[in-house]
């Protein structure tokens, strides 16, 4: 049996949601045994989502935890990142542990933010994954790619610029995890409140060495997935509209 991968994909309410999870959804439908658990960063599910997921093709659980405002960060803590995603990603982990069978399924995890770029080779490449596997991601770190350095099909290191003395110097959509290797190992988690930059770390320390790590993409030499950021649309007209007495339909969903 081809193993199922999981994505875990976080996502809250702005104009450009409903086209982030639609060019999403539709790179997911071309990839075979998928399972897509959407997180919304949210005190109550949204119908935006509900309907969207209902109609999308795809396998699904839908999910939702709000971040707390107090979580959030202050003016003078600069070593601390306000939370993007952590606890939505970490109520995904709970729904797998709670819900799939530790020595029956045949999985991987993999967490998949909503507005990169996914090649359909990575979902390939992840798919044999027997603990955590590894890949470069381009457009991150402020260069055109960051990855991990291999040496005779081990990983050595880190190519990046950005804190290279992390434990595990990665973006988030640079891995996926074995989901035997995930559902035993409950501690393994994000945390509300690590240094910046230091998520995936938090989570890969409980759950494999560098040695382990097992390099895909032709030994990390091919880019298959891009951390591109969706520009904020302009909406200025909106309310120059209104002063004109005109409106665009509420109705019509955006
Ligand atoms: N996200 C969220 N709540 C937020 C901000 C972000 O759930 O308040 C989600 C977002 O939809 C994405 C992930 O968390 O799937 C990472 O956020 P983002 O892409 O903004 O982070 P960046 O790429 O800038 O690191
Ligand atoms: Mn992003």
């Amino acid at each position: 049996d081809l193993p199922t991968i999981y994505a875990i994909t976080p996502t809250y309410a702005r104009c450009v949601q409903k086209a982030e999870l639609t060019r999403l959804s539709q790179t997911f439908l071309h990839v075979r045994n998928f399972h897509w658990i959407v997180v919304e960063d949210a005190v109550e599910k949204t119908p935006l989502v509900t309907n969207f997921l209902r109609n999308c093709g795809l396998i699904y659980t839908h999910l939702n935890i709000a971040t707390p405002e107090d979580h959030k960060l202050q003016e003078n803590d600069p070593n601390w990142l306000k939370p993007r995603g952590v606890l939505q990603r970490n109520i995904a982990l709970k729904w797998l542990r709670d819900n799939l069978d530790v020595d029956n399924k045949q999985g991987v995890v993999y967490f998949a933010d909503d507005d990169n770029t996914y090649d359909l080779k990575l979902f390939d490449e992840m798919r044999s994954t027997k603990q955590v596997s590894v890949w470069p991601v381009g457009l991150v770190g402020a260069l055109r790619y960051e990855s991990p350095v291999v040496h005779n099909g081990k990983v050595t290191g880190w190519f990046t610029y950005w804190k290279p003395e992390r434990p595990f110097a990665m973006d988030m959509a640079g891995f996926a995890i074995n989901l035997q290797l995930m559902l035993k190992n409950p501690q393994a988690n994000f945390k509300i409140r690590v240094p910046r930059g230091y998520q995936e770390s938090e989570l890969l320390k409980h759950l494999v060495t560098m040695q382990d790590l097992e390099p895909k993409a032709e030994n990390c030499s091919k880019v298959l997935v891009w951390h591109t950021r969706t520009e904020k649309p302009k909406l200025k007209n909106e309310d120059k509209l209104k002063k004109t007495g005109q409106q665009s339909d509420p109705d019509i969903e955006v």
